[in-house]
């Protein structure tokens, strides 16, 4: 069978690629994902936080452009504008700042102590106040943009597997249901992207999936649900209110090529270490669940979003390493854009060209 294009992988970076360019690709479009529910790996399962105070200025842009679309969507995709308080040095906290895009100001920390309780006993020099953070329902995004897909004529097989990948330009993808071909070949298998480009003779982009483990935690604690999520800069840690406890993580970072999302059998204690030594509040609570998932980035942590130098009619939307929720309408936004740019140049923003001097 034949299709114009293959899109491989049903998270955030295929999801909206494929919405997207359905509005208006006239060709047919096939999106393929391994497992039987999409967002089983990083999309489904992160901590959800649109989080437009980051140190990249394009992904700040591409954020907050997104947050815009999540606004007009609200109807559709629950979110909440709970706001972001960063924790830190202010050398640390001016690099998140950008006043063009969005307001952030700095709040008295004793008066955060007052807000949020929980930080009692932890020591901060500064406190950054950004009230248009916040998160999404990760699981109804992805669907939204799935099902919206859908409904303009995409497929989306579920359980296909891609195997193998023979040509050059025009591809032969063996997948577990079956031989496609296809004239373009996106690849938006997040952690398994480099192995998707290496099946098709595309260009070798470094990308680096990390291990990063998510904790819930219940505790005797008032935890207000309208809080906002609180992200220490120095001490490496976040948490937000989560189902009556909070999801919790202390921005750990294994970077590995085994890719089960298995759970370190050390992570717990590297918790408890962090609770005793910084928030004393939080000594008494228990583990609900604690899962992992990855994060994938290149060296200079922003994305990868363009044509392959090395393979024809191969295009990345890769590399979305903690930005995959926040930024994921305007990735697709631009991917889809690329994708129908018949002159194929690089773009300015995530360039996959970038990488070119480093093969
Ligand atoms: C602990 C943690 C917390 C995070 N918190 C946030 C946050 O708060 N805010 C935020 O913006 N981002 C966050 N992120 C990042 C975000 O989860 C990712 O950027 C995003 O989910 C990546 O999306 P993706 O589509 O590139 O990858 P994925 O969601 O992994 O999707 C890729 C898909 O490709 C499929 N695939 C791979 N190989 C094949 C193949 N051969 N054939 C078919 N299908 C294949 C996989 O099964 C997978 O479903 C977090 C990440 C982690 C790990």
């Amino acid at each position: 069978m034949k299709r114009d294009i293959l899109i491989v992988g049903g998270g955030f970076a295929g999801a909206s690629t494929a919405f997207h360019l359905s509005q208006s690709f006239s060709g047919s479009i096939l999106l393929i994902e391994r497992e039987e529910i999409p967002g089983f790996h990083a999309s489904g399962r992160n901590a959800s936080l649109v989080l437009q105070s980051t140190p990249d200025p394009d992904i700040r842009r591409a954020v907050v452009a997104s947050r815009q679309a999540y606004l007009e969507h609200r109807s559709r995709v629950p979110a909440s504008d709970h706001g972001s308080l960063h924790l830190g040095k202010k050398e640390s906290l001016e690099k998140l700042r950008d006043l063009d895009l969005f307001a952030s100001e700095y709040r008295d920390p004793e008066e955060i102590h007052r807000q949020i309780p929980l930080l009692k006993g932890h020591s901060f020099e500064n406190a950054l106040w950004t009230s248009t953070d916040g998160s999404m329902d990760i699981s109804v995004l992805l669907q939204f943009y799935l099902e919206g897909a859908r409904s303009r004529g995409v497929e989306v097989w579920l359980d296909c597997e891609l195997l193998q990948v023979d040509g050059k330009g025009t591809y032969r993808v063996e997948t577990s249901r079956g031989t496609v071909e296809t004239s373009c070949l996106v690849n938006a298998a997040g952690a398994w992207a480099c192995q998707v480009a290496e099946k098709a003779g595309a260009a070798r982009i470094p990308l680096v999936p990390s291990k990063r483990h998510l904790f819930v935690l219940d505790t005797d604690e008032k935890i207000d649900p309208d809080w906002p999520f609180v992200w220490d800069q120095d001490c490496s840690f976040y948490f937000r209110p989560e189902s009556g406890g909070l999801l919790f993580s202390i921005c750990d970072e294994e970077e590995t090529d085994n890719l089960a999302p298995t759970v370190n059998p050390e992570i717990s204690e590297s918790l408890a270490e962090l609770v005793w030594q910084r928030l004393p509040a939080l000594r008494q609570a228990t583990q609900r669940e604690v899962w992992s998932c990855f994060r994938t980035k290149p060296p200079d942590a922003s994305f990868v979003i363009g044509w392959d130098l090395a393979a024809d009619n191969f295009f990345w939307v890769a590399g979305l390493g903690g930005h995959g929720v926040g930024a994921s309408w305007e990735i697709g936004r631009l991917a889809a854009a690329g994708l129908q740019d018949s002159t194929r140049r690089q773009p300015d923003c995530f360039p996959p060209a970038r990488f070119s001097a480093a093969q």
